[in-house]
């Protein structure tokens, strides 16, 4: 397949892997951000190829992964509705909230649905004038401005039946939090590609600076990683704090100024619960005052306080690069993809699934 058999050259790989190793210094501990980019490293089994000169730990760019217990319970709550159907991208239907999923809430009879744009969910709701359409919309910089394109095109239409249960996140600010922690070990970052395609990477300059790591903004094929990870290690070594952009087929410095823009338009950015991680301000979107009636959260009234997360999940520590899937005790035991714990083992992008997927599981369960 063009565009992508060639970022996964078993030779090339072979070279970078050595001139990683050839680099004077390290081991250097490495976070990459996005879970996209876990599930291409675990898959390709660079971590391995890298033990004693590079600690790959993951970071919390699971938008799955990060949507808090409460959102998800709002979610159920609303799916259960009988004049509601609930529209959502796949991957969040086996996610549990406090006490169910969407997935147990549609074998009970709610009507949810899969959608792949958000823009599928407002046309479904000009198709359904007698339903509430709601879209629940995670996810980070790179899925916001196709929620925001959905809200304008139900504002351009006046349909009153489509609201969103607005979940974007920003990751900067995340990445921030991590770096202020006590016992934070991250000396470089692979920035994530495909958010950095939107907003581009100017205010990851600051940050490499402030906190002295290097960042490279990377793509997702094997090349990719062994390659920003190799840029990485060359500013470590070479004490350079600044950011360099790998994924070049995809990134410019600027962006995508008309989806950053438009979604601008419809988002102001506000503090946000992060699953696993608390609230970190002015980390999140909601929509501004003049898209209001399309928020769910204003739209419907929700009864009842939302329930804990299992306490066996770890998924927390492991969002924060604090804790190797694996090294969960209940990882592939109490937790698996059929009876997942935590939103990690069943995300397409979850740390844990990634784990489990590629094969880092315990003995005794291995398929
Ligand atoms: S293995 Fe399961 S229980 Fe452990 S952190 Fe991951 S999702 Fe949570």
């Amino acid at each position: 397949m063009k565009y992508v058999e060639e970022f996964r050259n078993p030779e090339l790989a072979r070279r970078l892997v050595r001139a990683i190793h050839q680099i004077e210094g390290g081991p250097w501990t490495i976070m990459e951000v996005c879970g996209g980019q876990t599930h291409g490293l675990v898959r390709a089994g660079i971590p391995e190829l890298l033990r004693g000169k590079v600690r790959l730990i993951h970071g919390p760019g699971c938008p799955v992964c990060v949507t808090p217990v409460a959102m998800i319970d709002r979610a159920i709550a609303l799916a259960c509705r009988p004049d509601v159907t609930l529209c959502s991208f796949g991957d969040m239907l086996r996610v549990p909230g406090s006490r169910s999923s969407l997935l147990h809430a549609r074998s009970r009879g709610a009507d949810v649905r899969i959608v792949y744009s958000p823009l599928d969910a407002a046309r479904l709701a000009e198709r359904l004038p007698e339903r509430e359409i709601v879209f629940f919309a995670v996810g980070f910089e790179t899925t916001a401005p196709a929620t925001a394109l959905a809200v304008q095109y139900a504002s351009a239409r006046g349909l009153e039946n489509f609201s969103v249960l607005c979940c974007h996140v920003l990751v900067l600010p995340a990445m921030e939090m991590l770096l202020q922690a006590k016992n934070c070990s991250i000396q470089a970052f692979l920035a994530a590609g495909h958010v950095c395609t939107v907003t581009g990477y100017e205010g990851y300059h600051d940050l490499a600076r402030r906190y002295r790591v290097p960042i490279v903004v990377t793509g997702f094929e094997p090349l990719d990683l062994l390659e920003g990870i190799w840029l990485a290690c060359r500013m470590l070594h070479g004490q350079v704090y600044e950011v360099r952009n790998q994924y070049r087929r995809s990134v410019r410095r600027g962006g995508n100024p008309a989806a950053w823009q438009r979604a601008m338009t419809v988002y102001e950015v506000c503090d946000r619960v992060w699953r696993g991680l608390g609230r970190i301000e002015r980390s999140g979107l909601r929509l501004r005052d003049e898209y209001r009636r399309y928020d769910a959260e204003a739209k419907f009234t929700f009864d009842g306080e939302s329930g804990a997360e299992d306490p066996r999940c770890r998924a927390g520590e492991v969002l924060q690069g604090a804790l190797r899937p694996d090294e969960c005790e209940a990882f592939g035991k109490e937790c698996t993809p059929e009876h997942p714990l935590g939103a990690p083992m069943v995300s397409a992008e979850g740390a844990c699934a990634a784990y489990w997927q590629y094969g880092r599981r315990p003995r005794a369960v291995r398929g």
